[in-house]
């Protein structure tokens, strides 16, 4: 049996407009109705016929669904929540694809007092934003986290978790703050440290930016394409998840420190032990499925 019947999407970017296509095509009797605060994208929305319906308020998004998915910044849901709850269904579930949680659970709890919750959030993506941007097959493949509130009610836990599988995503549960841990080291981390390095490449000045451009092939591309991820997302990221980021950046810098020396000091033992284990976690992450061994780290061609 399907999960719902009647899903309602917040915020049609990439991640919104991808699970509204993934839902039509997996689940096509499914009704999906659409909204997002910006007109524009509203306009591209029913453009493209991305939704059975696109409403002009949150409010008139939610009236009949039974289950409403905020795909918003994560520092804008529980904004986005309360301009819908006087609207919202009393049985309807709420749910968000945030890329924390344990911020994100307390916006919602505040904003939806007495409703049900169940956060969540699919580890996958690409650098691109809007709503021209997703894709049916993003979740195929890749891993939803599901981070239930302790007494949350578990058959709706299920049915957020089925969801996902049905658009093709294996699902983990999770506390939110360990999730938020986990994510801080195997995504909010690299992201910071791909926009410091590309950022520091532009702001030399021996070494020109066409040569930057011109030899980036070197390695600078693959950390290029991270730094061009959405910014309005990744502030709200890193402000959302400021304890999780620092503790993670303290080790980061730590372990940067005893590079340094072993650099300083001609410590090739050291250069070479570390850089044997890091290809053997390259090795793992193609085994299991997470990424393609060609040597362009998977690229859409
Ligand atoms: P996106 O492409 O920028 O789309 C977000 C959309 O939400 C924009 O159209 C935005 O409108 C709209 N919006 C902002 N505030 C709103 C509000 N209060 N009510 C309704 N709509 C609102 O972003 P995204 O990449 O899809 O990210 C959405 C969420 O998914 C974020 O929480 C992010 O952490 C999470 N996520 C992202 C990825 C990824 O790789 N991108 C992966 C997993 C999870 P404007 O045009 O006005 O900004």
């Amino acid at each position: 049996m399907l999960p719902f019947a009647r899903v309602t999407i917040i915020g049609l970017g990439l991640i919104g407009s991808s699970l509204a296509r993934a839902i039509r095509e997996t689940m096509p009797t499914v009704r999906v109705t659409g909204y997002d605060a910006d007109a524009e994208v509203r306009l591209v929305a029913r453009a493209i016929d991305l939704c059975d319906d696109i409403t002009d308020t949150a409010g008139a998004s939610v009236t009949d669904a039974d289950l409403v998915v905020l795909c918003v910044p994560v520092r804008a849901m529980g904004a986005a929540a309360a301009e819908f709850v006087d609207d919202l269904p009393a049985d309807a579930i709420v749910s968000d694809v945030g890329s924390c949680k344990a911020d994100v659970l307390a916006q919602l709890s505040a904003a939806l007092p007495g409703r049900t919750v169940i956060p969540a959030h699919p580890v996958a993506g690409t650098e691109n934003s809007g709503p021209e941007a997703g894709f049916a097959s993003l979740f195929r493949g890749r891993w939803c986290i599901v981070t239930p509130p302790a007494d949350a009610d578990p058959t709706a836990v299920e049915r957020i978790a089925e969801l996902w599988r049905r658009v093709g995503a294996e699902v983990d549960m999770m506390d939110p703050a360990h999730h938020d841990l986990v994510l801080a080291v195997t995504s909010h981390l690299p992201h910071l440290i791909a926009y410091t390095i590309v950022g520091t490449a532009s702001d030399l000045e021996s070494v020109t930016q066409s040569e930057v451009i011109k030899y980036s092939a070197g390695g600078f591309r693959d950390f290029t394409r991270i730094a061009a991820s959405d910014p309005t997302m990744w502030r709200d990221v890193f402000l959302a998840n400021k304890d999780a980021v620092l503790e993670m950046l303290q080790r980061f810098s730590e372990d940067l420190s005893a590079l340094q020396r072993a650099i300083r000091w001609n410590d090739g033992d050291t250069l070479f032990n570390l850089f044997t284990r890091t290809r053997a976690i390259r090795r793992s992450i193609i085994e299991q499925g997470q990424d393609d061994p060609k040597p362009d780290f998977g690229r859409r061609h």
